[in-house]
C-alpha cells in the first residue's frame, strides 16, 4: 500500500457500515433491564484491533454501550487468574443449549452451572472473584482490570445500568438463591450479584472494547508492550469457551455464520476473536430471539468474509 491509499479493512469496515445503516430489521432492543431500554436501534458500531498494533472503525465506534455479558469474558480471566483450574469444579465447559438467563439445567446438575459464559457460571464466576473482598473491592478489581486491558482509565461503570438491573433482576436472582441451595456460591447472594450487576453495566466503545479483547486474538499478550496477560493456552482455551457458549443456544448458528470465538451481550454488543490477527467489537442494540445483536452478527458474518478470517479455514 502507498501513502495516500485507503487500507482494504477500512475500506471492509466503511462498505459494512454503509450495507448495514439503512437496514430496517434491526431487532429488538433489550427492556428487561428498564435502563437498557433507551438504547438507540440505529446505532452502529464497528472497531477492529490488529495484534500488529493498527485499529480501523466505523460508524458508531467511539460511542460507549452497555458490554453486559461481554464482560463474562473479562471475569472469567481474572478468576482463572486467581484460582486456576479448580474453577471447573463448580463450572462447567459445555454448551448449554439454553438461554443465557436459563434455570432449568441447574436442577439436574446440582447447581453446577454448564458454563462460564451463561449468567449462572458468570454468578459463580463473580462468587470467584469476589473471596476475600467487599464487592466495592472487587468491582474496582475488574474495572481496572479492564482500564489495564484497553489501556484506557477513563473506562467506567454506568451507575444508572447497574441500578436498575439490581431493582430488577428477579431471575438473577433465583439463579443465585438456586446455586447458593448448592453450596456452589460462598458468599451472599446479594453481594454477589452486586458485583455481577455492576461488571455488566461497564461501558466500553467498540475501540475500546476490541483493544481490552486483543489479548485473546495475540496469544494471550497486549498489544503493543507485549505484556503477559494470560498464557498462550488459557487464551486458547477461552477462545474454545467462546466460540462454543458465547452465544448461548444461538453459539452454533454463530459459529456457522462467523467462524469466529464470540460473545455478545444484551446491550447489543459483540467481542470476536481472529486468532494471531485481530479483535473485533461491534455494537447494534437490536437483537434476535437468543439475545444476540442482530446486525451485529451480520456485520461481524460480512467483516470475517470479507477479510479471509475464519478459525475453520486452512
Ligand atoms: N446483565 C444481563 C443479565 O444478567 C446480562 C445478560 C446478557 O448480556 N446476555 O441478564
Amino acid at each position: 500500500m502507498t501513502a495516500g491509499e485507503t487500507d482494504p479493512l477500512q475500506l471492509i469496515l466503511d462498505r459494512v457500515h454503509a450495507r448495514l445503516q439503512g437496514e430496517t430489521e434491526r431487532g429488538s432492543v433489550a427492556d428487561y433491564i428498564p435502563e437498557l431500554a433507551h438504547a438507540d436501534p440505529g446505532r452502529l458500531g464497528l472497531a477492529v484491533q490488529l495484534t500488529d498494533g493498527r485499529s480501523f472503525v466505523a460508524g458508531d465506534a467511539d460511542e460507549p454501550f452497555s458490554i453486559q455479558s461481554v464482560s463474562k469474558v473479562f471475569t472469567l480471566t481474572l478468576a482463572l487468574g486467581k484460582v486456576g483450574d479448580a474453577l471447573w469444579r463448580r463450572v462447567g465447559r459445555e454448551p448449554s443449549g439454553s438461554a443465557f438467563n436459563s434455570i432449568v439445567q441447574l436442577e439436574y446438575e446440582q447447581g453446577i452451572p454448564r458454563n462460564p459464559l451463561i449468567n449462572a457460571g458468570a454468578i459463580v464466576v463473580a462468587d470467584v472473584i469476589l473471596a476475600g473482598h467487599e464487592p466495592r473491592e472487587a468491582i474496582g478489581e475488574i474495572v481496572r482490570f479492564v482500564r489495564f486491558l484497553a489501556d484506557d482509565d477513563s473506562i467506567r461503570i454506568d451507575p444508572a445500568v447497574a441500578r436498575s438491573e439490581t431493582r430488577t433482576g428477579y431471575r438473577n436472582q433465583a439463579l443465585a438463591n438456586y446455586m447458593r441451595s448448592f453450596g456452589n456460591l460462598h458468599h451472599e447472594v446479594d453481594k454477589v450479584l452486586g458485583v455481577y450487576f455492576h461488571h455488566c453495566a461497564l461501558s466500553l466503545s467498540c475501540r475500546q472494547l476490541a483493544r481490552a479483547g486483543a489479548f485473546l486474538a495475540n496469544r494471550g499478550r497486549l498489544v503493543g508492550g507485549g505484556h503477559s496477560v494470560v498464557s498462550e493456552e488459557r487464551a486458547r482455551r477461552i477462545n474454545a469457551l467462546m466460540l462454543t457458549c458465547g452465544h448461548y443456544d444461538g453459539s452454533g448458528d454463530f459459529a456457522f455464520r462467523v467462524g469466529l470465538p464470540g460473545k455478545s451481550g444484551v446491550g447489543g454488543g459483540i467481542l470476536a476473536i481472529a486468532p494471531g490477527v485481530a479483535s473485533v467489537a461491534v455494537w447494534s442494540p437490536g437483537l434476535n430471539a437468543n439475545g444476540n445483536s442482530l446486525l451485529g452478527s451480520r456485520a461481524l458474518e460480512m467483516i470475517a468474509r470479507e477479510a479471509g478470517w475464519s478459525i475453520f479455514s486452512g
